[in-house]
């Protein structure tokens, strides 16, 4: 009997030109082979008579091929149609035409006579139901058909150089050669249903569907369980490296609080509370702190560097941007200053302290202008008390990485993420010994099976709250045919004395044609809202010139600002209640989220308006979700369902090995009880020392192969 860590060379009914085109699909081994899992099943025990209308669900049919054609149309191009009559056929069967448009090669596999499967969504072209490039398989009748018919089929990924038939006979031929007894089953009793072996062969070739669906759970639960063993040893690990307690008595976070223009909301103390645990903590903190937008991460961050700072430490902030960079140090500025805590920034564009800032050259004059000396004195009063010298915060990009020197006594990393950086970069700021703590901040919420999953390897914070001075949000979709009444109602709100945004999707900051096309717009915008003052703001314009825009727009002296996306982030106007987005199909929900986050901030009703010029049903379901809800977590979780977690794992990014068989979206709560169970295994045995949890071990350090096959 065949071992599963074989390679598929050994077997020596597997022709080479097979091993090759296995290898595209990176298959070398028989287990690989093994849990190259179907993409679907196809129930070919009976098939329904042929449709006479057309149906949005795929159908599976089986006929015979009665006749094939080609059509030429516009010079080269062809269609070829093959044309189905199904068994039994009576007066009122109609035919079944498939086409293919330009797909030289099916023709060649198709002819008269031979008995097919089809796979795609009827449609009724003119009198005849048509499936337009169905998938197909031409059945031969011979002593293999019974792998292949009347049966519940498996249907695999596929690649070039190998036919579904051809991977379909080699699985079944493989799994008679294996002994699937001798498959170690890989979970822990609470979550055992069966034997993986017999999960192996039904997944495969079921019996019926409920045998498939159990041994899809089974491999569901083995796939999450070794991921979550993998993430919690991570965790184990990293709360074993020697830290340091980072946390001052708390009488410059008292002072901050005291100087904050609001009370911090229930949610906010409760998660400075969590981070303050942590930082007195000898173990390192590694926390991700999650919130709507406007919901006061930045207050929250503040509050971990003052206490970091106040027992004498560095910190380091990390943005993923140059812009938000410095838009991080503007704020800090503001609040710091006058605390007479050092701060600094380090970008690639400045690297010294003496060079001027690139982007908002402005913002140091204008917050040193606000600080008044009376704050000054208070500030020096506590300042005595700890070691000036240590009190040093650092903002910048990734150029940070790069600056050893400073960073001798580094207590607190704060990163601002943003879904842009991945484990494996975040690692490279924090791996020093001993090691900082670490607080991960997300300008997005993050839908619950990425937390448990992506961020699985910390803990999380969130804050579930708005601060109470929220104005409404009414989110509506209209069509770009229906500008005139979206006009109609601007005006009105702007001659209530409101200030509008209008936003356009242009993603690439830096290309000129962009920024020119924003140009051409806002000429445009100018004379549509006569007589109100307009400005145009986008990433290519000088940081100064930005800087005075923005101003103007602030105090109320321009009534509307045409922009790209960079007012995503940190603009903050409360007069500013409506906002109308353009091509709103082009953003992502969760980037439309955050720029929606930009009104609502005082006590007028605000309004978002997503002007669409495309109403597909895609784009409509998305933007649907926005007019419904106003709730980030409820956004995320949504952006997940439409557009896949796809991206998310098996990617370096992610330091988490990829996902044969389960999915994010239907599988959320398999992934609760898989974690649950390896977080108890790890709770009892963090080393995974006992002779039981032999086995648990070899799968970490498996996974933790798989991982690095995936970042190189
Ligand atoms: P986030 O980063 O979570 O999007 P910010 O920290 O930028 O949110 O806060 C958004 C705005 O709300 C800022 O102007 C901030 O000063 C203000 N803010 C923060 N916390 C509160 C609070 N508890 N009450 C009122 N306003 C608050
Ligand atoms: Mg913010």
């Amino acid at each position: 009997m065949l071992d599963t860590s074989e390679p598929l060379e050994t077997l020596n009914w597997v022709p080479r030109p097979r091993l090759l085109a296995l290898r595209r699909l990176g298959i070398e081994t028989v287990e690989d082979l093994l849990t190259h899992y179907p993409r679907r099943h196809e129930d070919r025990h009976q098939f329904p008579r042929f449709p006479r209308e057309e149906s949005d669900v795929p159908m599976c049919l089986c006929g015979e091929v009665t006749k094939t054609s080609i059509r030429r149309f516009g010079g080269w191009k062809k269609i070829f149609e093959a044309t189905l009559q199904e068994p039994n056929a009576d007066a009122l069967s109609q035919p079944l035409v498939c086409r293919w448009f330009n797909l030289h090669y099916v023709q060649k596999m198709i002819a008269t006579g031979q008995q097919m499967v089809v796979f795609g969504k009827p449609r009724l072209r003119g009198k005849r139901i048509c499936m337009d490039h169905p998938e197909f398989e031409v059945i031969e009748n011979d002593e293999e058909i019974s792998i292949h018919l009347r049966r519940i089929t498996p249907i695999y990924p596929a690649t070039e150089g190998l036919s579904q038939r051809a991977l379909r006979s080699m699985i079944y031929r493989l799994l008679q050669s294996v002994d699937c007894e001798s498959v170690e089953t890989l979970l822990p009793g609470e979550l055992r249903t069966g034997e993986r072996g017999e999960a192996i062969r039904a997944i495969h070739f079921p019996d019926d569907w409920d045998a498939l669906n159990a041994a899809r759970q089974h491999l569901v639960l083995t796939e999450f369980f070794a991921m979550q063993m993998l993430i919690g040893s991570r965790r184990v690990q990293s709360h074993a490296r020697a830290g340091g307690a980072h946390c001052g008595r708390g009488d410059l976070l008292n002072e901050f609080v005291r100087r904050l223009p609001f009370e911090l909301t229930a949610a906010q103390k409760k998660v400075i509370e969590e981070i303050r645990r942590d930082l007195a903590a000898p173990h390192p903190m590694n926390r991700l702190l999650q919130g709507d937008v406007g919901s006061g991460k930045t207050v929250v961050a503040i509050a971990a560097i003052l206490l970091a700072v106040e027992a004498g430490y560095v910190v380091a902030f990390r943005a993923p941007t140059q812009i938000l960079a410095e838009q991080h140090y503007g704020v800090l500025r503001r609040w710091l200053d006058p605390l007479g805590v050092r701060l600094s920034i380090r970008t690639a564009a400045r690297r010294d302290e003496s060079a001027p800032l690139p982007l908002f050259a402005e913002t140091e004059c204008l917050d040193r202008a606000r600080v008044s000396r009376a704050s000054r004195r208070d500030a020096c009063a506590i300042q005595s008390e700890v070691d000036a010298a240590a009190r040093h915060v650092f903002v910048g990009t990734h150029a940070l990485l790069h600056e050893e020197v400073s960073f001798s006594n580094l207590g607190l990393v704060v990163i601002d993420e943003q879904h842009k950086f991945g484990v494996a970069q975040r690692a490279r700021l924090t791996s020093r010994e001993p090691a900082p703590d670490v607080l991960v901040m997300t300008a997005t919420p993050i839908p619950r099976t990425l937390t448990m999953t992506v961020y699985g390897d910390l803990d999380v914070s969130t804050i579930d709250e708005m601060p109470r001075n929220r104005g409404k949000i009414i989110t509506a979709l209209r069509e770009a045919s229906k500008l005139a009444e979206v006009l109609t109602f601007l005006r009105t709100q702007l001659e209530a004395g409101r200030q509008l945004y209008v936003v356009y999707p242009l993603i690439e900051e830096s290309d000129k044609l962009t920024a020119k096309a924003a140009a051409v717009e806002y000429e445009r915008w100018r004379e549509r809202l006569q007589p109100f003052s307009c400005e145009l703001l986008h990433g290519q314009l000088p940081g100064l010139e930005k800087q005075e825009i923005m101003e103007r727009f602030r105090c109320g002296q321009t009534q509307a600002l045409i922009s790209t996306t960079v007012i995503e982030v940190g603009v903050d106007v409360p007069n500013a209640t409506v906002m109308l987005i353009e091509n709103a199909e082009r953003f992502g929900l969760a980037q439309l989220h955050q720029l929606r986050g930009r009104i609502g901030r005082g006590r007028h009703k605000s309004y978002c308006i997503l002007l669409s010029s495309e109403p597909s049903a895609d784009a409509g379901a998305k933007l649907d979700v926005l007019e419904k809800t106003s709730n980030g977590f409820a956004v995320a979780e949504a952006d997940l369902q439409l557009r896949g977690s796809g991206d998310l794992l098996g990617t370096a990014q992610s330091g988490l090995p990829g996902l044969k068989i389960g999915d994010l979206r239907r599988d959320a709560d398999l992934m609760r009880r898989a974690r649950a169970a390896a977080m108890s295994i790890l709770g009892d045995d963090p080393r995974l020392e006992s002779a039981a949890n032999q086995r648990f071990r070899r799968l970490i350090v498996e996974q933790e192969n798989r991982t690095f096959a995936n970042v190189s």
